[in-house]
């Protein structure tokens, strides 16, 4: 087997050795349940509370406006519905946008179908919203803008600032879902007035199934999951403990190690889009130039499918994401790509490669010179590339 490359950071994260060291012993010498009264239980419930004071930390939060769930989806879904329930009152209106998430945007359309009115914003060709179109899309019944904080597919970072002022100005509840970019971006949720926030830990090094719901004090949101009394009653279950130990460990280790991994992981990122767009001919960035999560690089390589450089990615050991979502048994594009304008061709020939602390100029330097054979080599396959030959030339 050849070694592994990994370059789909954007989808998950191996979990870091010492995350997997500082959950351990709660699987197995300090199992107690949270809510127990005697010394066992208890020492889970302060490393709880310490993982929950660390989490608000990073966000200048209180430790009490913490809720864990069970990852980013569940923190989304329990944003919009709780928010429906309390603010809506079986009607009103959100404003989003139309390159959130599935887990935003799936919960949009079920809201819709129980009453609740959506306006999914547009964006531009680099996948900004205007944050002047957020403001002329506030209606008198709008109780809640949910707009991301980094896009998952583009690397887009939006004007989160911006848009939480004017939430804050017309007293309308802000939330964003900043799963791609907390712990790896400095977030504060004073300075960008915002109201509720989303993360997962395995997108920062952390395990799968655990994740948090910030919850500014004073809002009023129902509990997501009904039972028990935890989680101040918003979230029954008993404590996924293991979980929140390792997300506070992987994201003290971020926030400790972040203004240089963001340095190297950015120029790195560069030194991929640079050797790309140089060495390889009809190719374009997907998503700003400038204004993206350190790691993020979206290819379109014209006259080619995706699909089909993954599956060569693949045989050289080599991670990435197409921009389609014809692996999940669609074939339509990805709706980011569609809502930044790409036609349907383009859409269809992208590829992200998302960037971690562990990759090096190395394997860059080697993923490069793959892709220049393999795009060379589909195209020389490609009907349509065959079509623009013989019309316009061969670039080089
Ligand atoms: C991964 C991701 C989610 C979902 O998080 P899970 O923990 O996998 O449920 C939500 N939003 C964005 C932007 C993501 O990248």
């Amino acid at each position: 087997m050849k070694p592994i490359i990994y370059l789909d950071h954007a989808a998950t994260t191996a979990t870091r050795p010492e995350v997997v060291e500082a959950m351990l012993p709660f699987f197995t010498e300090k199992y107690g349940n949270a809510s127990s009264i005697y010394g066992l239980g208890a020492e889970s419930k302060k490393a709880m509370d310490q993982a929950r004071s660390t989490l608000a930390e990073a966000l200048g939060a209180r430790p009490e406006e913490i809720y864990f769930t069970a990852g980013g989806s569940e923190a989304d879904n329990w944003a919009l519905k709780a928010a429906a329930d309390a603010y809506g009152k079986g009607g009103g209106h959100i404003i989003t946008t139309k390159i959130e998430h599935h887990a935003i945007l799936h919960t949009c359309q079920y809201l819709e179908k129980h009453g609740v009115a959506v306006t999914y914003l547009d964006v531009d060709e680099q996948g900004l919203v205007s944050p002047e179109a957020v403001r002329k899309a506030i209606r008198p019944d709008t109780f809640l803008i949910s707009v991301m904080y980094a896009n998952n597919e583009i690397g887009t970072l939006e004007p989160v600032e911006e848009i939480g002022a004017i939430a804050k100005e017309k007293g309308i509840l802000f939330h964003t879902d900043a799963v791609q970019a907390f712990a790896h971006l400095d977030i504060s949720v004073d300075a960008c007035h915002i109201d509720m926030l989303s993360a997962s830990a395995h997108k920062f090094g952390g395990p799968k199934g655990i994740g948090f719901l910030y919850i500014r004090r004073g809002v009023k949101i129902r509990s997501f999951i009904h039972g028990g009394a935890q989680e101040r009653k918003r979230r029954a279950g008993t404590e996924n403990v293991p979980g929140i130990v390792g997300m506070g460990k992987a994201a003290e280790l971020a926030m400790a190690e972040r203004k240089e991994t963001v340095e190297r992981i950015t120029a790195l990122r560069d030194h991929l889009i640079d050797r790309v767009l140089r060495e390889i001919p009809y190719t374009r960035l997907n998503g700003d130039r400038k204004r993206r999560l350190p790691g993020n690089a979206n290819f379109s390589f014209q006259f080619i499918e995706g699909e089909s450089l993954l599956i060569l990615l693949d045989m050289e050991g080599i991670c990435g994401s197409s921009g389609s979502a014809c692996t999940t048994g669609s074939l339509d594009p990805s709706h980011v790509l569609m809502a930044i304008g790409l036609p349907h061709e383009i859409a269809h020939g992208s590829l992200r490669l998302t960037l971690g602390e562990d990759n090096t100029r190395e394997q860059v330097d080697f993923v490069v010179d793959r892709l220049k054979e393999m795009v060379a080599r589909l195209r020389d396959m490609s009907p349509l590339y065959e079509d623009y030959v013989k019309k316009n030339g061969r670039a080089h």
